[in-house]
């Protein structure tokens, strides 16, 4: 006898709780379902994230420690060789930006700081200099972890910046094996791969997503999401492609923010315990569904992404609250949260 819907769907959530593969040909099948079914979804499958994080959200914050001048193609990014996008660019930043990155994230309750370099990967001066921010930050606020991503890894490199203090790295797989060609030219998927296992193979814990949006295929997400699996990273940040002005990709959109939905939600059910980040392009294809977003992700970017801006940061945190989510470490330093109230709140009435 055929399943119902909602049988099938329970079949999936069951599946992901006991920590079983939710299988490839359900989970297409989810990406396939009808868009009016997708406040189902997002009921069905946020059992799984309140399983492993109740109502916790953990905030993170992004700065980007050197722009621009990058000689890799990724035809999504707007610091890429050929990208004609009007970015900022800049060589590393000093001590001193680290430091006051630091000390915003903990203005706005974040308790992790991602610093993000472009570039194929860091030179060994490089490595020194991110050495010596994170020491600095360190330094000053022992409980700031410190995710690092500075693209591909050498030998080593995972190594000493362990010993500064980061504690995780980040780097994306982005997209699945057979699509990647298709993206850059400059780097493969195994290179990928690998930097991700020298970073764990360092003592770094592994932070490792996708990017959607460029053209993929519902094989090349779930592509994406079993290579993923197979590597298991602590952390997967889902990105969503703000196609930018200059860049190969510009004018691409083919997300709506119920396919981002339910992508997430495929997310979710293969990584039940992993740190599931809604990351760039939330607000540009979630809109006005982004509170769904935390029904299924525990974790989101709080202020600006690398080259594009972000929602206001008063504005996230005001919608954590009014969705009743809380923030992970308690948020940000309680006379700070007044003031912020205070901002959201007249915006929302300028706005
Ligand atoms: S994603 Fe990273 S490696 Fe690729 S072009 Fe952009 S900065 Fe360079």
């Amino acid at each position: 006898m055929e399943l119902t819907f909602e049988e099938r769907l329970a079949g999936l959530v069951e599946a992901s709780l006991d920590g079983r593969d939710p299988g490839r040909e359900e989970l297409a099948w989810l990406l396939q379902a009808p868009d009016e079914r997708t406040l189902e979804i997002v009921s069905a499958v946020s059992r799984v994230r309140f399983a492993a994080f109740g109502r916790r959200v953990k905030l993170n914050l992004l700065l980007n420690i050197k722009s621009g001048l990058c000689p890799e193609d990724c035809h999504y990014c707007s610091q890429a060789r050929d990208s004609k996008a009007p970015i900022l660019s800049y060589p590393m930043v000093g001590e001193e930006t680290f430091c006051a990155a630091a000390e915003r994230a903990r203005e706005l309750g974040a308790t992790r700081l991602c610093l993000v370099a472009s570039g194929r990967g860091p030179t060994e001066r490089e490595v020194a200099q991110v050495a010596r921010g994170v020491e600095a930050v360190k330094a000053a606020d022992g409980a700031m972890e410190i995710c690092a991503c500075l693209g591909l890894l050498s030998d080593g490199q995972a190594e000493q910046l362990g010993e500064a203090g980061v504690y995780a790295y980040n780097h994306n797989l982005n997209t699945s094996e057979s699509f990647y060609d298709a993206i850059c030219d400059t780097h493969t998927f195994a290179d990928r791969q690998e930097t991700v296992g020298r970073a764990r193979e360092g003592g770094l814990s592994p932070c490792s997503g996708a990017l959607f949006g460029m053209g993929e295929s519902d094989g090349d997400v779930l592509d994406a999401g079993y290579a993923l699996r197979a590597i298991e990273p602590d952390s997967v940040p889902i990105n969503f492609l703000i196609p930018i002005e200059g860049t190969p990709l510009a004018g691409v959109n083919q997300l709506t923010p119920q396919r981002c939905l339910r992508i997430l939600a495929v997310f979710r059910l293969l990584f039940p315990r992993a740190e599931v980040r809604i990351a760039g392009g939330r607000e540009v294809h979630l809109r006005s569904l982004q509170p769904l977003g935390l029904y299924l992700a525990n974790s989101i970017f709080i202020g600006d992404y690398l080259t594009t801006k972000g929602q206001a940061a008063e504005a996230d945190l005001a919608m954590i609250a009014d969705a009743g989510f809380e923030i992970e470490g308690g948020g940000p330093p309680q006379e700070r949260e007044g003031e912020l109230a205070e901002v959201a709140l007249k915006q929302a009435v300028l706005d």
